[in-house]
Order: C-alpha cells, then sequence, then structure tokens
C-alpha cells in the first residue's frame, strides 16, 4: 500500500457505533434514533455502514441529499438541516416525509407556499444564548449563533405562530444543535432544558426532539456516549415522555474521528544551520485542514529496531510547499529516516472529505478488519482533479 493513505479500523467504528445506540437506548428506550452528520465524513463507504447499521443520513446541502440518495437513503431515513437547503430539494424532502427542520426566513416563505394536500410535519431549528449559560463554552461566542430562529428577541416565537397558522402544517419537532469547544454536560443539560422550556410556553406538541451532535466520546478522562446521554435524557424527561417524543442524536465526530488513521512515510532528511527537517508525504491538510491544531495522536514506526537517538531537535513537516506545514517537534527521540512511517491517529472527523485538494491530491482509503486491508476508495490522481473542466 502506497503511502499517504487513510485507514478505516473497521470492529472500532462498528463498536463506536453499537455502543451509541445501547446509550441512547438505555437512557431513553426505543424511541429514539442517529442520524449520521454526513458532513462530518461523507466518504462514501461509510456512508453506506451508517445505513447498514440503522442510522439515519443528518445532510445539510441538497448535493449531500442527492450523495445519501446515492447511496440507498431514501424517503423517510433522511434528516435535512441547515440554511441553505434549494427550494426544490427541501420539497422533496418533505414529500418524501423525511424529517425536515426549517432554519430560515425563506424556508418559511416556501412552506407557506406550499401545495400539497396530505398533512407535512416539520421542525424548527432553535437559536438561543447558549454563550450566556455556558460562558466560553460556544464556539460562537459572544456575537451569538447564526443558525435557527432566535429565541430571545421573539423571531421563534413568530415562526410557532407562522406554521401553526398552516392547516397542513404539523409542528412536529425542535431541533438543537450547537457547535461548542468544549463540550461539557452542562452545555447539553443546558440546551435540554431550553426545549423544555421552549415546548412549554409555546405549548408545542412533539413528535421529536433533535439535540444535534458535536459529541466527545473516546477519551478516558471525558464525558462518553452514555454520560450525554444520561444527561440530556434526565433533562428531557422533566417535559417530555420518551414513548410519545422521540429522541434524535446526530453525532459526527465522536463515532468517526477516533476509528481513522492517516499513514504516511517520510521522504528525506534534511539538516539546515538551524534545524533537522524530516520530510514526509502526509500534510496538515490531511488531518487538520485548518492548520490550527497544537498537537496530533500519533505513532512512529521504524524500518528496523536498534535505531540510535537523534541528539537535536527532528521537525516532522508534510508535503505542501507550505513553510507551517510542520507536523511534529521531536526532542531526543530516535532518529528518522527515508521509509519510516509516521501514524496519526484520530483522523477521521473534518478530514479526508475536507481537506483542499492542493498540491498532492486525495490520498486512498484502506478498511482494516481483523487484520485484512481492503481499499474503499483509489487515489485521486490529475483524471479526477481534471473531471468536468475544459481547456
Ligand atoms: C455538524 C453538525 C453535526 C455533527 O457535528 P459533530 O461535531 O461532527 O458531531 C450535527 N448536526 C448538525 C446540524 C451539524 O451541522
Amino acid at each position: 500500500m502506497k503511502t499517504p493513505y487513510y485507514v478505516i479500523h473497521e470492529d472500532m467504528l462498528e463498536d463506536n457505533i453499537r455502543t451509541f445506540q445501547k446509550a441512547l437506548e438505555t437512557h431513553w428506550g426505543d424511541n429514539s434514533l442517529i442520524g449520521y452528520s454526513v458532513k462530518t465524513n461523507s466518504l462514501p463507504w461509510i456512508l453506506k455502514f451508517m445505513l447498514d447499521h440503522g442510522c439515519y443520513g443528518e445532510i445539510v446541502s441538497s448535493d449531500e441529499y442527492d450523495l445519501a440518495e446515492k447511496i440507498g437513503f431514501g424517503a423517510g431515513n433522511i434528516i435535512y438541516n441547515g440554511p441553505i437547503k434549494t427550494k426544490e430539494s427541501f420539497f422533496k424532502g418533505l414529500k418524501n416525509k423525511n424529517y425536515v427542520n426549517l432554519d430560515s426566513e425563506r424556508e418559511l416563505t416556501w412552506l407557506e407556499e406550499y401545495e400539497g394536500t396530505e398533512e407535512i410535519k416539520i421542525g424548527l431549528r432553535v437559536n438561543f444564548d447558549l454563550e450566556k449559560a455556558c460562558p466560553g463554552d460556544t464556539v460562537s461566542g459572544e456575537e451569538g449563533g447564526r443558525f435557527g430562529y432566535n429565541y430571545e428577541n421573539g423571531c421563534l416565537r413568530e415562526a410557532v405562530r407562522r406554521v401553526k397558522a398552516l392547516k397542513y402544517v404539523k409542528l412536529a419537532g425542535l431541533h438543537m444543535h450547537n457547535s461548542t469547544y468544549t463540550r461539557t454536560l452542562k452545555v447539553y443539560r443546558t440546551i435540554a432544558e431550553m426545549a423544555c422550556r421552549i415546548g412549554k410556553e409555546m405549548d408545542l406538541d412533539l413528535e421529536y426532539v433533535d439535540m444535534g451532535g458535536g459529541f466527545y466520546g473516546g477519551l478516558p478522562e471525558k464525558p462518553g456516549y452514555d454520560d450525554y446521554m444520561g444527561a440530556i435524557a434526565e433533562v428531557l424527561k422533566k417535559a417530555y415522555d420518551p414513548k410519545k417524543t422521540k429522541l434524535i442524536v446526530e453525532p459526527g465526530a465522536s463515532v468517526i474521528c477516533g476509528p481513522i488513521d492517516l499513514v504516511t512515510a517520510v521522504l528525506d532528511v534534511k539538516d539546515t544551520n538551524c534545524s533537522r527537517f524530516v520530510v514526509t508525504d502526509g500534510s496538515r491538510i490531511y488531518i487538520d485542514p485548518h492548520m490550527k491544531m497544537h498537537s496530533y495522536y500519533y505513532d512512529l514506526a521504524l524500518r528496523e529496531e536498534g535505531r540510535k537517538v537523534y541528539p537535536g531537535r527532528q521537525i516532522i513537516c508534510g508535503m505542501t510547499c507550505v513553510e507551517s506545514d510542520r507536523l511534529i517537534y521531536l526532542e531526543h527521540e530516535r532518529e528518522l529516516c527515508p521509509g519510516d512511517l509516521v501514524i496519526y491517529h484520530k483522523a477521521g472527523s473534518y478530514t479526508m472529505c475536507y481537506s483542499p485538494v492542493f498540491i498532492q491530491y486525495h490520498p486512498a482509503v484502506y478498511v482494516e478488519k481483523q487484520g485484512n486491508y481492503c481499499c474503499v476508495r483509489e487515489k485521486w490522481t490529475a483524471e479526477e482533479y481534471v473531471q468536468n473542466s475544459r481547456w
């Protein structure tokens, strides 16, 4: 197998999904479902895996809608979110009885224009001041989030009023997804409390509460799936009956980050008057497209044992011609040589389907199961790069 390449460890992925499902069922029962966040890693093999394991597809664009349908997600098992839906795909989502959560003004207008005879169901994305309740936890900070209808300024109430005025529409759900850095249990308790408060204040008879994604998991010292589901269920049960109201969660990173590695190889070692640079065929763009992370989980696999320790610092660099493409600073580590491998772990979320097509095209992806490897995406070449281009 030629480096660089990603490896999906199938048994680990399977374990993540089963453990998440079990946590959800333990705390809320079987009136619950997982919508896998397609944007987090939309590799076709992964989407099919999620479909086969009973997950719904959680999508946020009409392109993702087409992709989900291509893989086999169909009527009824898609959750359609986000502010950039097209009008056509919005109506398709409703007609096919998928979960459609409205986000903005134009979608309310479309709903009012909808010409159908059968009753349709929709959900509303809730925007509220989470930062105020959990200072320092949210990604948007004091500027506030930009998705959904705001609770504090009355926009949500107005959206509820407009939906309730439509005879053919049932307001069936609330969508509560928020982006946070810390992913503490408090964040989820606060969001669940808000879902309770809105249901009561606005007199909603809800068929579902969708808590969104953003969970962690997989680190012993951090909350795990069971902690999250327990905290959410405990609060939601104050206002909602698990027999009547479905609990939906939309994990992405928490299930797909851990089971994927990126395997890279040392190409060359270069000394300057300042430093020793170890050039590899990997890159920060493959595991950290924003090039913002300060450290990575990794292992070194040297070609032979007994290599002597290099007394200075070795700087492991990526393949791009970007100076800042430096991944690891090794101090007092064995001396790296061409052909040695650097294997990055936890490389599955917002990586292989997010990274730019820059200098060296998308790496191959393999699935590993009990030591056997199967290629599920060939390396991209200039052929894939030029598709649909003219010159
Ligand atoms: C991105 C997103 C998710 C998944 O988020 P993760 O951090 O990958 O778990 C879930 N729901 C919605 C609406 C999203 O936009």
